[in-house]
């Protein structure tokens, strides 16, 4: 199957071989067609299969007939964070370029005047977060009634961040008549309940998960205590012993801990980067070129600001904490391992992460297996890192989730054990320090070789801190 035989324009097919791709991944030849007949889609599909282009191509095609009205766009792409948002912006761009179409993003962090702006002048595509585009529609300055096409894409994850309630307002607002793409990795009963209620005989398109293609991501995980600090010297151990490293991305469960391990690596001399739901959209961008250019090699996310992100040659995953839902952990771990490479993932599991990693294992059909060779920590309180503690009353939970795209925070799982710490750190600075020249991933530290140092008394093991 070439991608001549879907029934895309000359343009599109133009711009479709000038980014080298021959062969239509298994969802776009499924897909690509139904949408350019117009009918609704529900495809079951995660980030990594293509699923991007499977929605852009066909758009690109129906939108070369037709114009754009004032502040009424023609298609409505809904996305649950900024960053996959702006990805599917760089799709557009990329295959439209030989087109005069105005695409317009509206986004968190992002003054309202210029998207006004932009709204006013007519919009072919517009990409948004559910609740930006609320603002937009609540102050009057966008109407939803001109759109033929909707696409909810990442629709598990809106759930996962509480977005359905905006969808469905949003669905409400948008003609009864347009065509509704709608694209989920997982179909929890809600998700199915809003495709019953949103989509119009729907053609059903599913590809396989990355679970079952990753067979080049060596699975392991390691052991450690209940101490919050425990975790922590695993990581940096992990991180100076790993073979082949290149760059890795390090998950937390909550954005708290994401900001809290930032700090604590970079005062540990790695060279790192963070993203998570509270920082500014240019920090998020700026953090996410370090990464991708390598001049950053680790990257501590959270779930929700990761989802999606298309990040090549990932060499290592470290789940910091094993993520709450067990989906999550495929999608982590299908960071790496991509397009037949090797990869790594290693799971920190401490007491408290063992019920997730069974549901893991139930989920994935086998074990995880013990990491060969794991190093041992330091399990002594007294000498834990110096990890600032996080601000008092700064929960990662505290506001409403379409305002911030926070994680879910489950209950009782908040960290009792976490050394207090007069350090106040709450989320890492907006602009990081990149300036300075990049340093190893993995320095050699203070108190990186095991050593007996049970006849030491407790202050005398307490690392040097670093100050400034
Ligand atoms: P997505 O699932 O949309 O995030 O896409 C994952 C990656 O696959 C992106 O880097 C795309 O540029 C790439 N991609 C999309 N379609 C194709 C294709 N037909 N052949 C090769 N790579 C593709």
């Amino acid at each position: 199957m070439s991608f001549s035989n879907l029934g895309l324009s000359d343009k599109v097919l133009a711009a479709v071989a000038a980014t080298g791709y021959t062969t239509p991944t298994p969802i776009q030849e499924q897909a690509i067609p139904h949408v350019l007949a117009r009918r609704d889609v529900l495809g079951i599909a995660q980030t990594g299969t293509g699923k991007t282009a499977a929605f852009v191509l066909p758009m690109l095609t129906l939108l070369e007939k037709g114009r754009a009205r004032a502040l009424m766009p023609r298609t409505l792409i809904l996305e649950p964070t900024r960053e996959l948002a702006a990805q599917v912006k760089e799709n557009f761009d990329k295959y439209g370029a030989g087109q005069k179409l105005n695409v317009a993003l509206l986004i968190g962090g992002v003054s309202f005047g210029d998207q006004d702006m932009k709204l006013s002048r007519g919009v072919d595509v517009l990409i948004a977060t559910p609740g930006r585009l609320l603002d937009h529609t609540e102050r009057g300055k966008l109407l939803l009634t001109g759109v033929e096409l909707l696409v909810i894409d990442e629709a598990d994850r809106m759930l996962d961040m509480g977005f359905i309630p905006d969808i469905e307002r949003i669905c409400k607002l948008v003609p009864f008549t347009r065509q509704t793409l709608f694209f989920t990795a997982t179909m929890p009963p809600e998700i199915r309940r809003i495709t019953e209620t949103f989509l119009h005989n729907p053609v059903k398109v599913e590809v396989s998960k990355p679970a079952t293609a990753a067979v080049t991501v060596t699975q392991s995980q390691v052991s450690v205590g209940r101490e919050a600090h425990e975790k922590r010297d695993m990581l940096r151990q992990l991180l100076r012993n790993a073979k082949d490293l290149k760059n890795a991305i390090i998950f937390c469960n909550r954005k708290r801990d994401v900001a809290i391990l930032y700090k604590s690596l970079q005062k540990h001399g790695f060279s790192v980067c963070a993203l998570h739901g509270d920082m500014d959209q240019s920090a998020r961008m700026a953090a996410l070129d370090q990464f991708r250019k390598g001049e950053l090699p680790l990257l501590v996310a959270s779930d929700v600001a990761a989802r999606g992100l298309d990040i090549p040659e990932v060499s290592h995953v470290f789940n910091f904490d094993v993520p709450h839902h067990p989906d999550d952990y495929v999608h982590r771990i299908g960071r790496t391992g991509r397009a037949g490479r090797l990869g790594s993932a290693v799971s920190i599991v401490s007491p408290a992460d063992q019920k997730s990693l069974l549901a893991i294992e139930k989920l994935i059909g086998q074990p995880i297996a013990p990491l060969e060779g794991a190093p041992v920590v330091n399990t002594d309180t007294a000498s834990a890192d110096d990890a600032p503690a996080p601000r008092a009353g700064r929960a990662s939970d505290g506001r409403k989730p379409r305002r911030e795209g926070s994680q879910r925070s489950p209950r009782g799982s908040r960290s009792k054990s976490r050394k207090p710490d007069t350090t106040e750190i709450a989320a890492p600075p907006q602009t990081p320090s990149f300036g300075r020249a990049p340093i190893p991933v993995a320095p050699r530290d203070h108190h990186a070789e095991p050593a007996d140092h049970s006849h030491l008394p407790a202050f005398l093991l307490r690392p040097i801190r670093a100050r400034g």
